[in-house]
């Protein structure tokens, strides 16, 4: 069986070339994450080519999701040895764009940081983190036109370095100037999935979606949900119930809280998200020291295994493929562990994303009983006839124990399925009867050796055929018999 947990990996200066891409979709990159922090429309729409180009010669949909930058927030320029923090010592946190007259702060380091609206949104012992929080300054006085702190943790700090402010709500909007270019850009490439950073709240994805339905109506694009506020965290379930997904984006998450309580967070953003039937990708030094080296420390071994115990519908590569020195091996090594961990998966997995209730709600009822089914009359797989992709993502948050086949005939939605935890697309035809249904999933089945006849399959669909309905038809095929 195939590897059911997804790899997205992010495409940067590692892993820009054909051959190299080729590779990393055949060593098992489902989804190929576009970092529009960094890189050029031009770059990007190269990445896309070569991407569309590979995913038609392999007959395989690589999922492109574009993640948008948000407002990362930067230190100004410093000199090029940076400037030293000592522990204890006195700063001036000031906009660069702002001279300084006062004498007496002459003699006090100053910090230029490009922060909009700080002044105003500070409070005395807030914390200000510097390089992803390697660097933390507390703040002791809020003044005119600066602000002085005191340093907590030192160490050299260099220009354009990312600045993170836990807790301190800027009334900035999460979605800028540059998002919205990038996303009209994203949109007219045609990618298949948009992922928002620094999300706070259910607004900030509605905003998103009011934009992009204003850019392409025709278009229904699923959004990602970065989780790396406290806010988000506070706001969860709103942000499920407007978003089509979440990334635990456990970076800026750990900067923002804490390293030590990332685990648990982690942990509890998953649960919600399949308990909600989201998409939910657990993203960030999965594999980190492989940017370095060709192998993985144990512990990064163990944590993506725990990832996919916990119920992630993917798990992703950032810097390791983007950067690294070993962009295909990190592929390699993922799915590696994604395959060994999956053996075990019944014995350490969650299960338990659709209620065990009794429901009126006709794609649960439907999806879990095929789940039943197919282990009751040990059945090869279960194929699934979907528009939207719904039925899909139903069926594959029930976490069936044998392969879901996704037949669609929306280009669109064939093209998004790559990022649904055990689910193989299919580009076919519409298929406007029950025969027809069958005679696909055969005649695919067959060309590609993934059944015999004499096998058993389920067929799982709306009926009737065409209503674009919620599933509620479900056959017992064994291929090769008349149906
Ligand atoms: C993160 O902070 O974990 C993350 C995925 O965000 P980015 O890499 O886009 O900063």
């Amino acid at each position: 069986m195939n590897k059911r947990t997804k790899i997205v990996a992010t495409l940067g200066p590692s892993s820009d070339d054909e051959n190299t891409i080729a590779h990393l979709i055949e060593a098992g990159m489902d989804v190929a994450r576009l970092n529009f922090s960094h890189g050029t429309h031009e770059e990007h729409a190269n990445q896309i080519h070569i991407l569309r180009k590979l995913s038609n010669r392999f007959k395989k949909p690589v999922t492109i999701l574009q993640d948008l930058q948000g407002p990362k927030l930067r230190v100004g320029n410093l000199p090029e040895a940076g400037m030293t923090l000592n522990v204890g010592e006195q700063v001036v946190l000031c906009d660069p764009h702002i001279k300084l007259s006062d004498p007496q702060l002459a003699h006090i380091p100053t910090i230029p940081l490009e922060v909009p609206n700080l002044i105003q949104s500070v409070k005395k012992g807030k914390r200000i983190l510097l390089d992803d929080g390697y660097l933390e300054i507390s703040v002791t006085d809020i003044k005119e036109d600066y602000i002085m702190g005191r340093v907590v943790l030192g160490g050299t700090l260099k220009s354009h370095k990312g600045v993170n402010l836990p807790r301190i709500d800027l009334k900035i909007p999460s979605f800028t100037e540059k998002d919205y270019k990038d996303l009209t850009f994203g949109l007219e490439m045609g990618v298949d999935a948009i992922a928002i950073s620094f999300v706070q709240n259910a607004q900030d994805i509605q905003k998103v979606r009011s934009e992009m339905k204003k850019l392409r109506s025709d278009l229904n694009v699923p959004i990602i949900a970065k989780m790396e506020r406290p806010e988000a965290i506070d706001n969860l379930e709103e942000i499920l119930a407007a978003a089509d997904g979440v990334m635990v984006a456990r970076g800026d998450l750990a900067v923002e809280t804490s390293p030590s309580s990332v685990p648990i967070m982690q942990k509890r953003i998953i649960q919600q998200a399949n308990a909600h039937h989201k998409i939910v990708i657990t993203a960030t030094q999965m594999l980190e020291s492989m940017i370095h080296n060709p192998r993985p420390t144990r512990a990064e071994a163990s944590d993506v295994a725990n990832a996919i115990f916990d119920g992630s519908d993917a798990v992703m590569l950032s810097g390791e493929t983007a950067v690294g020195s070993y962009p295909l091996e990190s592929v390699q090594m993922m799915s590696s562990i994604i395959i060994e961990a999956e053996k075990n998966y019944e014995k350490w997995g969650s299960y338990h994303f659709l209620p065990d209730k009794p429901t009126q709600d006709d794609a649960v009822s439907i999806t879990r009983a095929a789940r039943e089914l197919a282990k009751d009359r040990n059945v090869s797989c279960i194929a699934v006839f979907t528009q939207s992709g719904t039925t899909a993502l139903m069926m594959s948050k029930a976490r069936p124990n044998v392969p879901i086949m996704a037949f669609t005939s929306e280009k669109n939605t064939f093209q998004k399925l790559g990022l649904f935890w055990g689910v193989t697309p299919f580009l076919v035809p519409y298929a406007d009867n029950v025969e027809n249904m069958v005679s696909y999933v055969e005649a695919i089945m067959l060309s590609n050796n993934l059944l015999a006849p004499g096998e058993q399959f389920i067929l799982l669909s709306g009926h009737p055929i065409g209503a674009m309905r919620p599933p509620n038809m479900m056959l017992l095929h064994t291929l090769g018999a008349p149906v």
